[in-house]
């Protein structure tokens, strides 16, 4: 009997210590985000892709995503879908929702960071609702990651197993590292980091290290102004033999 109520205290410290350690690497055990997706059948390529927008954006710029993609990803779309511009409701718009000081500046104004996990969760129904293989949003709003809470301002995150990826574009306005017009630079780093989010999903959540690639992790603005939009000789041999065992 002594040794089942030290067992059964021992279990309590440890539930304790292990809540303590989720607190610390930033899972979210809220049941908030619980990820519903009622389709979640192995990916068959090609597939029909789906862009969802939040926010203003260009009314050209889905026509030259959706060019480079095609370009990239030659083969792996039946076609690329507008989904158009999403609405927040004020209640989607603020679930989840982190406050946070505006990075770097000395300012008392807070910014409102969105988790990764309201998108996949808008982007899971839409996928199901359009019947489509992948979805990716982009939006101008922060974001931090849904896995790991301190990990803010991001460029963008992607969810292998609900095949969905979030782009944000909000960094993406700042001054220009290499020259070139500001907003053309704008739309060619949205371009480059789609690309890059989208071939996670095909092949899978490492990086790449070679500089030019796009498949490279990029820690600043400047990181993206420096590869290139497309995959370098290694990943392209993956992507080769993708299409070869899906026989296409
Ligand atoms: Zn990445
Ligand atoms: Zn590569």
């Amino acid at each position: 009997m002594l040794k089942l109520q030290k067992y059964q205290q021992k279990i309590r410290k440890y539930k304790v210590k292990l809540k303590r350690i989720i607190t610390r690497i930033g899972i979210s055990y809220s049941e908030e985000f619980e990820l519903r997706d009622e389709a979640l059948e192995k990916l068959i390529l090609p597939c029909q892709l789906g862009i969802l927008f939040f926010g203003d954006y260009d009314i050209h710029f889905f026509e030259k995503i959706k060019s480079k993609l095609n370009h990239i990803y030659n083969s792996f779309f039946f076609n690329i879908h507008n989904l158009g511009v999403y609405n927040f409701s004020s209640k989607t718009f603020s679930m989840g929702v982190k406050k946070e000081h505006k990075e770097m500046k000395k300012t008392y104004e807070k910014i409102k960071i969105h988790p990764t996990n309201k998108f996949y969760q808008i982007l899971i129904d839409k996928r199901i609702e359009e019947n489509l293989g992948m979805i990716i949003a982009i939006t101008d709003l922060p974001l931090y990651s849904s896995s790991d809470d301190n990990i803010l301002f991001l460029f963008g995150e992607t969810h292998l197993k609900h095949r969905c990826c979030v782009v944000s574009s909000l960094r993406f306005k700042e001054q220009s590292y290499i020259s070139g017009d500001l907003h053309y630079l704008f739309e060619q780093r949205v371009i480059k980091e789609i690309i890059h989010e989208i071939g996670h999903i095909f092949l899978g959540p490492g990086h790449c290290l070679d500089n030019s690639c796009v498949l490279r992790f990029s820690h600043e603005v400047k990181d993206i102004d420096q590869k290139s939009f497309g995959l370098c000789n290694k990943c392209k041999t993956k992507l080769d033999h993708l299409r070869v065992i899906n026989n296409f």
